[in-house]
Formats: structure tokens, sequence, C-alpha cells
């Protein structure tokens, strides 16, 4: 069973300050790393580690930090025949971390902008036989749109960042995977009027508007499930609470990322979507007990931390 992830790729520049800069001032950094990154990659790079099949189509430029963006695709054994070396900057993420664990982030797009829809026809064949194709919000949202119309199988729509998609391709998400933010982002796109209930009234209304499942994220509290009715056509959609593990949380970087590739990882193996999300929190758990997105990032032998 095989995932086709048409995505973004990344080198996050990551320094540690004591506090954030005010504009005009320069302060020290503490230390300074160049990282693999990019949604697209965190997610295959997941999914690949914990068994899946994965092909990445992308999109990499033509300077000295291609090669570090690339670098866990490359050794996660995913096929890479989709992606491009375009010229011009890789995909750049400028992250500052603080002292009390305070991020500021800026994302320079570079190549990932080349990973339109004429780069996902030239893929058209393999995201056409895929089980699973895996999409995000870092890419162009021609690229996005095009990569799920040319789905022939199942479609997963991690939604980060909102970008003003067509709803019709939002409908075609099975699940879309969000955040709480995320979730209200896709309401207002999908014409829905604002939910002002809790979130499992947000994940509920979505699937009114069509979409055909949902998984919203929930950090440590873990995640929701909603689905259409099973015992009734007009009936109210299902919502199904998904516990995280409890965990120390040393490094919350790229936990949505490691949730969503399990997640993906399992659907591609025939599991239910209930059991899957299970099986992504407890992988998103794990994820934030590590420093870093890849690199804490579990394979299948790895011990889980469990809920209870
Ligand atoms: P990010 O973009 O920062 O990676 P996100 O907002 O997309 O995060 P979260 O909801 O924070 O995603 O995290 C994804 C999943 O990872 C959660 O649904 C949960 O299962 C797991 N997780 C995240 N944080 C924790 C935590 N502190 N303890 C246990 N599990 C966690």
């Amino acid at each position: 069973m095989s995932v086709v992830v048409v995505g973004s790729v990344n080198a996050d520049l990551v320094t540690r300050v004591t506090a954030h800069p005010a504009p005009g001032q320069t302060v020290a950094g503490q230390s300074m790393a160049v990282l693999a990154g990019g949604k697209g990659a965190n997610q295959a790079v997941a999914a690949a580690r914990l068994g899946a099949r994965v092909a990445f189509v992308g999109a990499v430029g033509d300077d000295e930090f291609a090669d570090v963006a690339t670098s866990t695709l490359r050794t996660s054994g995913i096929d890479l025949s989709g992606l491009r070396v375009v010229a011009g900057p890789t995909g750049l993420a400028l992250i500052t971390v603080s002292a009390d664990g305070e991020n500021t982030i800026v994302v320079v797009p570079g190549a990932n902008a080349a990973v339109d829809d004429a780069a996902v026809a030239a893929n058209a064949a393999a995201i056409a036989s895929a089980d699973v194709v895996l999409l995000q919000g870092e890419i162009p949202t021609s690229g996005v749109e095009a990569a799920a119309r040319a789905a022939a199988a199942r479609v997963v729509l991690n939604l980060a960042p909102v970008v003003d998609l067509d709803p019709d391709v939002l409908r075609l998400a099975d699940p879309l995977v969000v955040n709480e933010h995320e979730a209200r982002g896709a309401l207002a796109l999908l014409g829905a009027p604002p939910d002002a209930g809790d979130l499992q009234d947000v994940a509920a209304a979505l699937v009114r508007a069509g979409v055909r499942s949902v998984v919203v994220t929930l950090g440590a509290v873990g995640a929701l499930v909603a689905t259409p009715c099973a015992t009734a056509q007009a009936g109210p959609p299902d919502v199904v609470a998904i516990p995280a593990p409890r965990v120390s949380a040393l490094d919350t970087t790229g936990a949505g990322d490691a949730f969503v590739g399990a997640l993906v990882q399992r659907l591609a193996a025939g599991v239910g979507l209930v059991d899957a999300a299970r099986f992504a929190a407890r992988v998103g758990a794990y994820a934030v007990t590590g420093a870093g997105a890849q690199a804490s990032y579990p394979d299948a032998a790895t011990p889980l931390p469990a809920v209870g």
C-alpha cells in the first residue's frame, strides 16, 4: 500500500535566544542548528519510518540548503523521483526559540512555490496509483487542488496553514486533519456559519458541510474524529474523542506532522480511521518527548507511550 506526499521541504535554521529581539534590537544567539523540515517532508518521514512505502513530490532550490533539507527523506528510503531542483533558494524556515519556549518563525517558500498544478501533472501517474495522497498547505493552492483531483483513491488533507482552497477540494479530504484554529478556518472556507460551540460541534459542522471525515488535533488533550452518522443518513455526525498519552513534553515542534504521518501510515495499511487516530496520538506524544521534528520521530520498533 503506497503513499504519495505532494508537499513542502525546507531547511529549518533554528536559533535559541534568552529573549526575542524587539524590532531594531540585536540579541546574541546561544546556538544555531540547520535541520530538515517542511510539513510535507516531516509527514513523509514520519510515515516512512513507521513502515509505509512513500514517494515524495516536491522541489528544492539549487543552493547549499537543498542537501540538508532532503537529508532525512533520503535516509528514510523515500522515493524521490518526483523531487525537482529549480533555480533559486530552497524553502527556509528561520526559527527563533526563546528560553520560555515561545517561537517566532519566518517561512520563505522558495522552491516550494514551484510545486504547482504543472508539477502535479508531471507526476500524475504516481499520484493516481497511490493508495493515499497526502497534502498540506505549504505549496501553491493550484498544486494542492490538482493533486487532490488527480488522486484515484484516498486523499488526506492537513490544512496547515489554512489556505484558500476550493471548498469542493476540502470535501474530497478523508480525513481533513486540522488543529483548533485550522478547524475554524476550514469551516469559513466551506461557507458554513462560524460555530460558537466547542470543538466537537466544529468537527461535526465540518462533516455536515460535506467533508468526508475530520480529525481535529488538540495538543496534550488528544484528538477528535468526526464521521457521518453510521446508523441514520440524516443523523448527527459521530464524534469520537481520542485521548493522548500523558508525557513530559520536551519540544512540541513537528508533533502535528508526526501525528499526520502516523495516521496515514495506518490508513495505507488498511486500518480504520478511529484506530489509526489512536495510534497517531501515541506517535504524536512520543514526538514531543524528543528534540526537533524529524529527529524525534519513532520507527516501527520504537516502544510508544500508552494511554492510561
Ligand atoms: P504543531 O503544528 O505545533 O506540530 P499542531 O497544532 O498541528 O502542532 P497538536 O494538536 O499540537 O498539533 O499535536 C498533534 C498531536 O500530537 C495531538 O493530537 C496529540 O495526539 C499529540 N500531542 C501534541 N502535544 C502533546 C503533548 N503535550 N502530550 C501528549 N500528546 C501530544
